[in-house]
């Protein structure tokens, strides 16, 4: 029997851990951080070994394999030793695509992927397909596949997801877009996270294909300079080469089999044109019904915490975009406001450059609060084009300041262009937080 060491007791390597022992390997996980009671009941029940606070390395050193969960970074001290010896480090998406015989939709980029994966397995599961839903958006792949393969799996893969992948082969991927994030993780190495991301296609050969977004320049030329037979598919607004189009609020495939009108989308913004573009693309490949699509399409209102229209209070809409934790995602949000714009803004920023959004801010805001600690480089960024510039302590205070300033059919949108660190646990906190105080105002 095969030893296999789990690294990291979180979601993926908790789904890796039970996946491997049904599979009937001699499993043994090691966090180094403490283990959740839960989790750790669920192992003691299914008899599996594990450690807390620690590494072990002379008991992981006795494994054959290692699944690596991917919140372990690559230059870890326990990675690296590992990497003196010849055990292989496999990461937890290959480990469970290798107990899955299903056709696999994986999707990553820098923003839109959860949008993207769900629009997309809402399509295939309406069309009556055998499709689940894992990876970063929720379950992992591995404890989806504890209750059983299904036909169709649709992914949500991060880069960290895709750092130790040697044989993954998705038969259709999507990257959204590449946009400076996360870079920490790279050795602050722009190149290192693009390379990163297109190892989605590494393995990929002349059946499948690589849906990409051409508007996306960096993203285009990694692809262009990709060796690889997949078939690739562009998609984007701005080139008539792309397999979708929109005219007159059309979204049309060149066949015309596919023709869906986007003035009736619940989803909002050229962002989610763009995803709703790839998510077509996608259902056009595996020939799915035109009237499944526009169905697909009408009933998706989005998901929490991404340009969420939250509340109408006295004519003012309140919305929840906490999720944009960058600047790119900050900027789709203002560019879909449709009216004059109270933006709370700020967190942890990760060396973002504010003037990419002076432009967009001028057009569409007429105040900013700022939430978060160090507010500094938002204020001198914005300071010679926006009048009114607020600092709050607390997300109850800037919803109180925003209802002050904002008048009727006014938006107050929460987008902070930053990670929510400082003030909250999560974006989910934060985003909670928000409408918390806006359902109390
Ligand atoms: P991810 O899973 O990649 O973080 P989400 O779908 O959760 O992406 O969206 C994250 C944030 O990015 C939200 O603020 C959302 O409004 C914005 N967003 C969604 N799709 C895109 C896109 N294609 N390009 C830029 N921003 C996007």
């Amino acid at each position: 029997m095969k030893n296999i060491t789990v690294l990291g007791a979180g979601e993926s390597g908790f789904g890796a851990a039970m996946l491997a022992k049904q599979k009937g390997f001699n499993v043994f996980v090691s966090e180094l951080d403490s283990i959740s009671e839960d989790i750790k009941s669920i192992l003691v029940k299914n008899l599996i070994q594990f450690e807390e606070n620690n590494h072990s390395f002379d008991k992981i050193a006795l494994s054959d394999l290692i699944i690596k969960s991917p919140g372990i970074p690559n230059n870890s001290e326990i990675i690296s030793r590992i990497k003196s010896t010849k055990i292989p480090i496999v990461s937890e998406i290959e480990f469970a695509s290798n107990h899955s015989n299903s056709y696999k939709i994986c999707i990553t980029g820098s923003n839109g992927k959860t949008t993207t994966t769900k629009l997309i397995y809402d399509i295939l599961a309406n069309a009556g397909l055998n499709v689940g839903l894992a990876g970063n958006i929720g379950d992992s792949f591995s404890k989806m596949l504890l209750s059983g393969d299904k036909d169709i799996y649709v992914l949500e893969i991060s880069s960290f997801q895709l750092d130790d992948i040697k044989n993954f082969r998705p038969n259709i991927s999507v990257i959204t877009n590449i946009i400076e994030d996360h870079l920490d993780r790279y050795e602050n190495d722009f190149v290192k996270y693009v390379n990163a991301k297109m190892k989605i296609s590494k393995n990929q050969e002349s059946s499948d294909y690589l849906i990409y977004n051409s508007d996306d320049k960096i993203l285009s030329e990694a692809v262009n300079n990709l060796q690889s037979d997949v078939e690739k598919i562009s998609i984007g607004l701005n080139n008539k080469e792309n397999q979708i189009t929109i005219s007159n609020n059309i979204l049309s495939n060149k066949k015309k089999t596919i023709m869906i009108n986007t003035e009736h989308f619940a989803l909002k913004g050229r962002h989610n044109l763009l995803n709703a573009m790839a998510a077509i693309t996608v259902s056009d490949l595996l020939k799915i019904d035109n009237e499944v699509i526009r169905e697909s399409f009408l009933t998706f209102s989005g998901l929490p915490h991404r340009l969420e229209n939250f509340l109408k209070i006295q004519g003012v809409n309140y919305i929840n975009d906490s999720k944009a934790t960058n600047i790119n995602a900050a900027y789709y949000a203002l560019d879909s406001m449709q009216s004059p714009t109270v933006w709370i803004a700020g967190g942890v920023d990760k060396g973002n450059d504010y003037s990419e959004l002076l432009p967009i801010v001028r057009e569409k805001v007429k105040a900013i609060i700022c939430l978060g600690i160090d507010n500094s480089k938002i204020i001198e960024t914005f300071k010679p084009v926006i009048e009114i510039i607020v600092e709050t302590e607390s997300i109850t205070e800037a919803v109180k300041v925003a209802n002050k300033i904002a008048e009727k059919k006014d938006n107050v949108l929460l987008s902070p262009a930053c990670a929510s660190f400082d003030l909250f646990d999560s974006y989910e906190d934060r985003g909670n937080q928000f409408k918390e105080a806006v359902r109390s105002l």
